[in-house]
């Protein structure tokens, strides 16, 4: 067959099997072995065929049950033995995904391989309550970022920058540092009324959010308890599902009602 020994690098979505593209369902339904991650759900693994083989090198954070470097070879060695490949990966492959490190250790060994995207956690978040990113007038901008280095002394972030440009800011791995980038961005001139949504789990039947200001959304996140992945929110923009009627879980902190009032 002329697709073998090739790797495709395939975006699950952000949880719901319903999100997944036409292609990534073809590539799953007709791959010889499929090497996942941890954020690929239950219900997409489920779709896999009974007889192909399944190969899970899910990352938790803090421990790293399998080493990036080891994944590139478990790639290489499927691929060279001519197995078609599908690496699934949650959202999309190529947004805080490594897609890139590992199309990098791809190429130099002169395996074969395609990307096919996938609804990142921004997108899949901000459709799960009808929540547009930009907005005319509001938002002109949007900016995904990374939350998990942000302790590091060298912030790698314009915090100030981002505020200037009014921008809606979706971060990524953000949940046991939010405390802290509230406090930059404060620090970098944001109104510390500025509407701030954590979405839990999104576009899965546990999903679960909340909505409050950048000045308490550390307390209301803690509060929360949230169990499971967590992507914010930040600017104008997120405010407005507090008025168009799908928000339904909102364990607000008593000053964040109070600021807004
Ligand atoms: N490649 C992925 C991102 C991987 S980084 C993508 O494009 O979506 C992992 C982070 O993604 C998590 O810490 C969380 O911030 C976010 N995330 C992934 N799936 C999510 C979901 N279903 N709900 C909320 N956040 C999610």
């Amino acid at each position: 067959m002329s697709n073998k020994g090739t790797v495709y690098l395939v975006g699950a979505g952000p949880g719901d099997p319903e999100l997944l593209t036409v292609r990534a369902m073809r590539l799953i339904m007709t791959a010889d072995v499929v090497v996942y991650d941890r954020l690929v759900s239950p219900g997409i693994l489920a779709l896999i065929p009974g007889g192909v083989a399944r190969i899970d090198v899910g990352k938790r954070p803090g421990s790293h049950p399998v080493p990036q470097k080891d994944i590139n070879r478990i790639l290489i060695q499927l691929a060279r033995a001519g197995r078609r490949v599908v690496r699934l990966k949650g959202g999309d492959p190529m947004i805080f995904g490594r897609g890139g490190e590992e199309v990098r250790a791809l190429a130099e060994n002169g395996v074969a391989v395609e990307t096919v995207p996938g609804i990142t956690a921004a997108q899949g978040c901000a459709a799960s309550l009808n929540l547009a990113l930009t907005q005319r007038g509001i938002a002109s901008c949007l900016v995904y970022l990374t939350g998990h280095a942000q302790h590091s002394r060298t912030p790698d972030t314009d915090w100030a920058r981002l505020v200037r440009a009014r921008a809606t800011l979706a971060i990524y791995m953000g949940a046991a540092k939010i405390g802290a980038i509230a406090a930059r961005l404060m620090g970098a001139g944001l109104a510390g009324a500025t509407p701030a949504l954590a979405v839990c789990n999104a576009t899965l039947p546990r999903q679960r959010q909340i909505l409050s200001d950048i000045a308490h959304l550390a307390e209301a996140v803690a509060k929360a308890r949230f169990e499971g992945p967590v992507l914010f929110v930040i600017g104008d923009a997120a405010g407005a599902i507090s008025t168009h009627g799908v928000f339904q879980d909102a364990p607000e902190t008593e000053q964040a009602a109070a600021s807004r009032a």
